[in-house]
């Protein structure tokens, strides 16, 4: 399936939910979905009743277009969650969380996930002092995130230096002033806060 290459603020009205796609215009009153909330598409009917299959494939595709994943990445992480022990859906979230490009995005060196994913494919950020430009990359408790030494001077980063540091998740801490993080532990299901209802995207996947 093609990469959605539509506005990113269609997905959020669509989702009826802030994606957060847009980095630091989402947190400002210019966000569409504050301005104008309505459903994007002329027929949409908003007296219609959703079902309950309508309702598992909205919040599969909020929780795909939150991660910024295609169907197939997305499913690929139901069908490996599927065969770990434990809970399903939790097991799906926490490796989602785990990806590299959400890592930046979680420790504020990228302003959204694409803008992290960007910073990855570069080759601007390193794990355990290895460049790894793979986006979906799954990082382990223990791993040393850092902006790559040799890009330190670029703008971004030297503006990201003077930055308040992000507020991030009790499983991960970075340093602005160095560019350097870590992370702490694996993320638990509870560490995610995030309204996401995981158990309708394994029954629909499960169907
Ligand atoms: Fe979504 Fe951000 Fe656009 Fe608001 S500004 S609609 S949160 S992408």
């Amino acid at each position: 399936m093609a990469r959605y290459t539509g506005a990113d603020c269609r997905q959020c009205r669509r989702e009826k939910t802030k994606l957060f796609l847009k980095g630091d215009r989402c947190y400002s009153t210019k966000c569409a979905l504050t301005r104008r909330g309505k459903i994007p598409g002329q027929h949409w009917n908003s007296r219609k009743k959703i079902t309950e299959y309508g309702m598992q494939l909205r919040e599969k595709q909020k929780t795909k277009r939150l991660y910024g994943l295609q169907e197939n990445q997305f499913h690929m992480y139901y069908e490996k969650a599927e065969k770990m022990r434990g809970i399903t859906g939790a097991n799906m979230l926490i490796m989602l969380e785990q990806r590299l490009d959400n890592v930046v995005y979680r420790m504020g060196i990228g302003a959204s996930r694409s803008q992290s994913r960007q910073l990855v494919n570069h080759g601007h950020i390193t794990v355990n002092g290895n460049v790894v430009n793979i986006p979906s990359y799954q990082v382990n408790a223990g791993d040393e995130i850092a902006v790559k030494s040799s890009k330190t001077g670029l703008t971004f980063f030297t503006e990201l230096k003077q930055m308040k540091p992000a507020v991030f998740p009790k499983w991960l801490e970075f340093d602005n002033a160095t560019l350097k993080g870590k992370v702490l532990a694996k993320p638990e299901r509870e560490d995610i806060d995030m309204s996401i209802q995981e158990h309708m995207i394994v029954e629909l996947y499960s169907k």
